[in-house]
């Protein structure tokens, strides 16, 4: 269609459609072509507050995002979007959701306007062949998503979409789909895990919030062991942290805030290194390590 037919087409189109004709345009010219390899994360989202504070956290993700090239588009894997099957989000514009309670009005008021992108969604659903992925047009960003990638990207000006997390399957089998998003890696994409490696809410030690790195002996053993694994790239131990005794036990008492930290490490290729940021327990049950691979 050249330039003057274009323009006819929409004039006659009703808004709605000429819209929709304009998004598919849009859609059409973004494509996901080879690129240099992205780098993958895994970031420690921990307290949602940390989305309108500036501290040592929010200046891990600021250096984060600074060490890695601009992506395309992110795909995130949030410890908070957990379903029956495997999702991404396909809409054009997913709406900011503040799945918390009990916090600030000015936490509330937080908006994170990224574009969606129903044509990484689309490329997700196809590269994915172990299990049917289906187009999610209701979830967004939620906060393990925005209150993280807001550091990274503060224009929000980097298409984002989600995929979801089955609870219905066990480890292996997250570590196993995670390699199948492998060749995005080499399209712009850049995916993050978002979770927190040592994550037991019911043993937190509230009182010692603002002590900084306070953390417990079995959470700081668990750290340390966990550290070495993800350094020697011992995934198999840390598939199977359900038979790493104790301190494994109380870190993850349940694997949501745990298997991001698989999607990112199966990515992980012969002769990539992993960097650690933000290695700071709080509240002696949370930790906040992300690690960077690239
Ligand atoms: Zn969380």
């Amino acid at each position: 269609m050249n330039r003057k037919d274009f323009v006819k087409t929409m004039a006659i189109l009703p808004i709605g459609a000429a819209a929709y004709k304009l998004n598919a345009l849009h859609n059409a010219t973004q494509n996901f072509e080879a690129t240099e390899k992205m780098p993958v994360l895994f970031l420690g989202h921990g307290n949602p507050m940390n989305a309108i504070e500036n501290n040592t956290f929010t200046h891990g993700f600021e250096n984060i995002g600074k060490s890695i090239p601009k992506p395309k588009a992110i795909l995130c894997i949030s410890a908070h979007w957990e379903t029956r099957g495997t999702f991404v989000t396909a809409m054009e514009k997913p709406k900011t959701i503040h799945d918390f309670g009990g916090f600030p009005q000015a936490l509330f008021d937080v908006q994170y306007p990224a574009p969606g992108s129903p044509d990484l969604a689309n490329e997700t659903q196809k590269i994915i062949q172990s299990t049917q992925v289906g187009l999610d047009h209701d979830w967004g960003l939620d906060h393990g998503c925005w209150t993280v990638v807001k550091f990274l990207y503060p224009n929000a000006d980097i298409p984002v979409i989600q995929l979801s997390i089955d609870y219905t399957q066990p480890p292996a089998y997250h570590y196993a789909l995670a390699k199948e998003l492998a060749a995005l890696r080499r399209k712009g994409v850049l995916i993050i895990g978002s979770g927190n490696s040592v994550h037991n809410l019911r043993m937190a030690a509230w009182d010692k919030m603002t002590t900084p790195g306070y953390g417990y002996d079995w959470a700081i053993t668990a750290n340390e062991k966990m550290k070495k694994m993800i350094t020697e790239k011992d995934h198999q131990s840390l598939i199977h942290f359900n038979k790493q005794g104790r301190e494994f036990q109380l870190a993850i008492p349940t694997p949501e805030h745990y298997l991001p930290l698989l999607y990112t490490l199966a990515l992980q290729e012969k002769n990539e290194q992993t960097t650690f940021y933000n290695d700071e327990l709080i509240a002696g049950s949370l930790n906040m390590l992300s690690v960077k691979i690239d």
